[in-house]
């Protein structure tokens, strides 16, 4: 039997790999105006790096990673997330040594052990950014904005919805008081609780309204607490909030909305595209103040975010409907091998592509007719023929493939020049 693809791994071809590119490209662009790097971080961490990060009661960490242990016996796993380790990375570099703000994206595949699903996969690509040292309410409206930027660049702009809510931070009065009043709610309901969510809410009840069966039941239940943040992390909110609307950008507030990971402090947001079955989220992020910190570095404000590129994607088909393929530029065929047409078509082919031009043809050995077929099969906008009784006259034909029986016999010195000028004309 032939080999398969591993469940829940796939091989991504043309033209999505290229749909997949152009989203890449869209964040390049738009993250560099934003002033973020790039930074590439390895595949493989540590086990112990996403324990003390995204959190020992998280569902990515309980049963989602891929883990396997070296001839060292060290517990290593595939990243399932990337601020983990460009926080790692963070640190063990100094990078907080350079002063100022340090911004960062990465772009890369993340792995985690769920059911496959529609737009989910055990590996994954993340677009994600992460902003150290920048503690004011503008650092996570920026990060908002470079977000909403991006994905109005790939093509959804007016399909996605923005959902806010507010964490809180670690003063007693604020996210503690929070978790004693979700524990407090969830003894009530306790009987309606899944065994693992009974289990784990007294170390983190935040969780349990992650809960993928819990979760929805618990946020319609209108009885379930609500966080009363303390007065700086309303006023920070506020300023969020503020700020948002100085720039126009629509958001709605979901007091439900926690995220899937233990370290976000105040800000989180998640975008929702509005055309996905089940408003599936397709990018989210948010404040994580305490997270330096908490990994042995010093007291390092910061704020970041990861956009699910194969989601993001179904959304942009979705909203995109049937996207043209696009087509070579030019096909260069040739009625024989014989040595001069051989030479010239080749040469013509060099000439386009070092000019940026995608050009295919000398299909050596093959019929006009097939060679024909295999322009219209890779929907080229110009073919350039050259015959047998052309070349002696140092002419060959020139044919546009939109227009039916097109034909224009072109001087062979001209051939390249007239090229440019008619695509330069089409685009
Ligand atoms: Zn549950
Ligand atoms: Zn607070």
């Amino acid at each position: 039997m032939a080999f398969q693809s591993v469940k829940g791994f796939k091989d991504i071809l043309p033209p999505e790999s290229e749909a997949m590119t152009s989203l890449e490209l869209a964040a390049r662009d738009v993250l560099r105006a934003f002033g973020y790097r790039e930074i590439r971080i390895p595949t493989l961490e540590t086990r112990e790096l996403f324990v003390k990060s995204v959190g020992e009661t998280t569902d990515i960490v309980e049963k989602e990673m891929f883990q396997l242990e070296d001839a060292g016996g060290r517990h290593l796993v595939l990243r399932p997330e990337g601020t983990a380790g460009v926080v790692r990375a963070y640190l063990e570099h100094s990078l907080s040594q350079q002063g100022g703000r340090t911004k960062l994206f990465y772009i890369g595949s993340m792995f985690r052990a769920e059911r496959p699903q529609k737009g989910r996969f055990r590996e994954f690509e993340q677009i994600g950014l992460e902003c150290f040292g920048n503690g004011h309410a503008a650092g996570d409206v920026e990060a908002i904005l470079a977000l909403s930027y991006v994905l109005d660049r790939a093509g959804l702009k007016g399909a996605y919805s923005i959902k806010l809510n507010n964490l809180g931070d670690e003063k007693p009065e604020c996210r503690p008081a929070y978790r004693a009043s979700l524990l407090a709610f969830f003894e009530t309901v306790k009987d309606e609780l899944c065994e693992h969510c009974r289990s784990r809410m007294a170390r983190n009840p935040l969780r349990v309204l992650d809960c993928k069966g819990d979760g929805p039941k618990l946020k319609a239940n209108p009885a379930l607490p609500t966080l009363v943040p303390c007065g700086d992390c309303r006023t920070h909110f506020d300023t969020v909030k503020a700020l948002l609307e100085n720039e126009s950008v629509a958001y709605e507030l979901d007091g439900s909305l926690v995220r899937g990971l233990d370290y976000y402090t105040r800000t989180v947001f998640e975008f929702r595209s509005t055309d996905v079955g089940a408003q599936d989220a397709i990018a989210g992020g948010g404040r994580y103040d305490g997270l330096v910190k908490a990994m042995g570095g010093p007291e390092t404000p910061a704020v970041g975010w990861a956009i699910g590129v194969e989601r993001t994607r179904l959304a942009i088909a979705a909203k995109a409907h049937a996207e043209a393929p696009r087509g070579v530029d030019v096909y260069v065929a040739a009625q024989s091998d014989a040595a001069g047409l051989v030479g010239l078509a080749m040469g013509l082919l060099q000439s386009l592509r070092r000019q940026g031009r995608s050009a295919e043809g000398a299909l050596f050995g093959h019929s006009l007719k097939a060679q024909l077929r295999e322009a219209d099969r890779l929907g080229a906008r110009l073919a350039v023929i050259f015959g047998q009784e052309e070349f002696a006259g140092r002419t060959c034909l020139l044919k546009d493939m939109r227009v039916k029986d097109s034909q224009e016999v072109v001087a062979i010195a001209d051939v390249l020049e007239k090229l440019n000028r008619t695509l330069g004309a089409m685009s």
